[in-house]
């Protein structure tokens, strides 16, 4: 068994690095399925522009994900509608509608191969509960066709179920390698392994800073997953992560199909031509720390439900925002021209194709009748507030914890030691090795927790990890925290 995702693709031999310093009219910094859609929108335009990626495109989020091209997502529309209003649920409902058609659409029309499957997607409880009657009445009030049934296509705990047939899956690192091949082909420069460590602002334009070199541009556009900046320094107070678990198994003879449960924990299914994908046990990143216990839990619970053998297991965080609704656009008044697309709430493969648009059409000055809804001007709501401030006081409380280190289960195998007033964490491998990183996250400051089964250090506050060793894997942070002495 791998830990790692199915999805991910170890051979990319990566394109060049930024070798000097540039002037452009657009910056695009991350190269997910945001960011490489938004550069495939722009690709015939006649700005120069480029895509700057830290390692290489689709090695991110979009490699870990479940894949699912759907528009049955988890409460999204009731939550949506009770945080701002029903007009709202609804444009975000037609939003994801026109994402799944849009994605459909460039696949055929560019011949991707990237196993594209029609199929059924259930939204399902295993005990009686309110939020399967509210999206079934939401869907009522959309005119949504849907059907509702007992039980799920396979063996497992339903008591109800909902479920709709125009949705898709795909392999989305495929779909992302097919898609750069035909920006590489217009006259967009993608970097990778091209990391950018700052952001900058000179007169009306802004400087980005990446390891070696600097690029000026008239519009930046980031999409990095977690906005790495801090101009302003506010975004971390709006942002909340949660993360889930997957696994994939060998596929037997299971009918293909998507799920996603409304229960707690929560699962999720995918069912294709290759692949059994199981998984969910969502929760926010800093609410439980001991990560291997949930992966355990969503292991056991797959093997007393099926007999199929698990192949890969890995888990992953997503953003969400106060209101459920992603953020896309440009980030405020001051900066109307530094966009951002982010908070896509676990619904980042259809989200970051409706990103793509709506930051596309703002760089072309073509209207976009979602810009509103996504705006990340948006007013906060009083309840969006109030999760806020609690979240901020889960993330407070783990920071306190980490400071006790000694007691900590999540630091077995690990020492702390104290050099020229540095906190500085040993972990010693099984063969007796010692690595060692500086303690705390570059991002705020937080201190970190050591993720025993994919060997990373993992920030509880805002989802930075590291190696073992203390190379970046993902930011918020632009930095290692490698010890060099
Ligand atoms: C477990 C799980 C399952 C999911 N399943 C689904 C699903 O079935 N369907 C669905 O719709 N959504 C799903 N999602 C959500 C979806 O996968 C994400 O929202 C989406 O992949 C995010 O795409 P992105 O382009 O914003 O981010 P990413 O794919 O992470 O891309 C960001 C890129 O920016 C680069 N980068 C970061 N920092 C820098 C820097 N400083 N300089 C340069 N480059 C940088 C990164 O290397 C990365 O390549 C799931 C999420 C999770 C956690």
């Amino acid at each position: 068994m791998k830990n790692k995702s199915i999805w991910k693709i170890d051979d990319v031999n990566p394109e060049v690095s930024l070798q000097q310093d540039i002037n452009v009219d657009v910056a695009i910094i991350g190269g997910g399925l945001a960011g490489i859609m938004t550069a495939y929108h722009l690709r015939n335009c006649s700005k120069k522009i480029v895509l700057l990626e830290k390692d290489t495109v689709g090695s991110g989020l979009s490699s870990s994900t479940t894949g699912k091209l759907t528009y049955l997502q988890n409460q999204m529309y009731p939550n949506i509608a009770k945080s701002r209003s029903k007009e709202e649920a609804k444009l975000y409902f037609e939003s994801q509608k026109e994402a799944l058609k849009l994605a459909k659409s460039i696949i055929l029309k560019h011949n991707i191969n990237c196993n594209l499957t029609p199929v059924a997607s259930y939204l399902f409880a295993s005990v009686d509960n309110k939020e399967l009657k509210e999206e079934k009445s939401f869907l009522k009030e959309v005119q949504c066709p849907f059907e509702e049934c007992k039980e799920l296509p396979i063996s497992f705990p339903c008591k109800e179920a909902i479920f709709v047939h125009d949705t898709y899956c795909f392999h989305p690192v495929k779909f992302i390698q097919e898609i750069k091949k035909l920006v590489m082909n217009s006259s967009i420069q993608i970097y990778e392994n091209t990391r950018v460590t700052a952001l900058d602002q000179e007169n009306e334009d802004y400087l980005i800073f990446t390891e070696n070199h600097k690029v000026k541009a008239k519009q930046v556009i980031i999409t990095s997953h977690y906005p790495f900046f801090v101009i302003p320094k506010l975004l971390p107070l709006q942002l909340k992560l949660e993360k889930s678990y997957l696994l994939e198994a060998k596929k037997e003879n299971e009918p293909n199909f998507l799920a996603i449960s409304t229960d707690a924990p929560n699962y999720t299914f995918r069912i294709d031509d290759e692949h059994f994908v199981f998984g969910g046990y969502s929760h926010n990143l800093a609410s439980k720390l001991d990560y291997q216990k949930q992966k355990d839990e969503m292991m056991n619970t797959f093997k007393r439900h099926f007999n199929n053998e698990i192949r890969y297991v890995w888990s992953a965080h997503d953003i969400t925002s106060k209101d459920h609704i992603p953020l896309i656009g440009p980030l405020n008044n001051n900066h109307p021209n530094l966009l951002i697309a982010t908070a896509f709430h676990k619904w980042g493969m259809t989200n970051s194709f409706i990103a793509s648009k709506i930051l596309s059409d703002y760089i072309l000055e073509k209207e976009n009748r979602y810009s509103t809804l996504f705006s990340p001007t948006r007013k906060p709501t009083f309840k969006g507030t109030m999760d806020a401030t609690m979240n901020d006081m889960v993330i407070g409380g783990r920071y306190l914890q980490t400071k006790m280190k000694e007691q900590q289960p999540f630091y077995k195998n690990i020492h702390f030691e104290l050099h020229d007033d540095e906190e500085i964490a040993v972990y010693t491998d099984e063969n007796g090795k010692e690595h060692k990183i500086v303690y705390r996250c570059p991002h705020l400051k937080s201190g970190l927790i050591f993720d025993e089964s994919e060997k990373i250090w993992i920030c509880p506050a805002h989802g930075s990890k590291f190696d073992i060793d203390g190379n970046l894997l993902e930011g918020p942070s632009t930095c290692d925290i490698t010890y060099k002495k």
